[in-house]
């Protein structure tokens, strides 16, 4: 069994991704070709946006943000301390000051409380000023958007939705990717959209910020691409990929998002009275990059994913630390006491993300859940 069967799904679509592949060859137009405008223009329709700027990758649509917000030295960028190593790398990047916040430890997304906190402290300290708050639509699920967005208007704040792995997720029948100033996305092939290789997205309807977006990724190119008027980056996302992704696209919508919310509605119902099971608030849908359960400590998450491995069944730890933790953000005169009493310091120790894709059979999802019932 595999955690992410991406040989499947290829599978499933390899008419239509062979055709589209073998288009680009043949009209050899590797970069800039009409798939990609094609694709981005898909891309905002979905999403419910006026702009998409495809670009290289996820890591690049965060860091492309941040340059067209102009953030850099001296301001603070607030971050959950529960995500994927890149939505504070990016504040590094620009030489901003990362500060995390806690994260609920139901939805594993940002706390709207501590973030609050987290501001407050910054203000009195006096040494970093707010500029922005990256909120992560984490394991597919968005964000709580309403508190959150309270909180950045309050305090004057961008709000930048780091939609990785929520590309697909709603609340009501508002799409991911929608709910920031900007919003991004990922296309590294296990995320909930995929294609070949890397790949990502930004979302805005400001006009002026999709223009400098545009500029920032192709080397600060003017008007004429020869006439270069900023410092930028070559991150553009290549004509296969959007040849692969309007496969995808079209999949995802009709029939991925449909039977992975199926296959997690078949996990909730067999695994709710044994284990903590992911929690979709009532009015929002999640995308399910991953399903991830609560253990009740590390002694017993681990043993867990030891006995499933004996049984041939995949399971990851999303994600094993904390961000304020980790080695690339310690320097001189950081503190992170204020981190100490962080659910997201539990949270890892208790996570175990299972086998979740939209082509997971009946077999195999029965055979996920006899292995977790035994255990218990
Ligand atoms: C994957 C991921 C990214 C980075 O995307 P890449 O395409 O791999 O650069 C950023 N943020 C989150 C939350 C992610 O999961």
């Amino acid at each position: 069994m595999h955690f992410r069967d991406l040989g499947r799904q290829y599978q499933n679509l390899k008419t239509d991704i062979n055709k589209n592949i073998s288009k680009v060859l043949s009209d050899a137009n590797y970069i800039n070709g009409s798939q990609v405008i094609e694709l981005e223009n898909q891309l905002a329709e979905y999403v419910g946006v006026k702009h998409c700027i495809s670009c290289a990758n996820g890591t690049d649509a965060l860091l492309l943000a941040l340059m067209a917000w102009n953030i850099g030295e001296g301001d603070a960028v607030f971050i959950p301390d529960f995500t994927f190593f890149a939505t504070g790398e990016v504040v590094e990047c620009v030489n901003a000051m990362p500060v995390f916040v806690d994260v609920d430890k139901q939805t594993f997304n940002m706390d709207a409380k501590s973030l609050e906190e987290q501001i407050i402290r910054i203000n009195e300290e006096g040494k970093y000023s707010p500029k922005a708050v990256i909120c992560v639509d984490l394991f597919g699920l968005p964000a709580d958007y309403d508190s959150i967005k309270k909180i950045t208007r309050k305090y004057n704040l961008l709000l930048l939705e780091d939609g990785a792995q929520g590309f697909g997720g709603q609340v009501g029948e508002q799409k991911a990717c929608s709910f920031g100033d900007i919003g991004t996305t990922s296309f590294f092939p296990a995320k909930p959209l995929g294609c070949y290789g890397d790949g990502g997205a930004i979302f805005t309807n400001n006009d002026e910020w999709c223009d400098l977006l545009n500029s920032y990724k192709v080397h600060g190119k003017g008007s004429d691409k020869y006439n270069n008027i900023r410092i930028g980056m070559n991150s553009r996302l290549d004509t296969l990929q959007a040849a692969v992704l309007l496969v995808k696209l079209k999949a995802f919508r009709d029939i991925e998002i449909v039977n992975i919310n199926r296959i997690a509605e078949k996990y909730n119902k067999s695994l709710h009275n044994k284990v903590s099971i992911p929690l979709v608030p009532k009015n929002y849908t999640s995308s399910y990059a991953q399903y991830t359960l609560t253990l009740n400590d590390k002694k017993q998450r681990d043993s867990l994913q030891r006995e499933l491995k004996l049984k041939g069944i995949p399971s990851m730890i999303y994600y094993p630390r904390p961000l304020h933790s980790l080695k690339a953000f310690q320097g001189e005169g950081r503190e992170f006491d204020y981190t100490k009493n962080f659910a997201s310091n539990d949270i890892c120790d208790q996570v175990l993300s299972i086998p979740i894709h939209p082509y997971l059979e009946q077999e195999e999802i029965y055979e996920v859940v006899h292995s977790i019932m035994e255990f218990f």
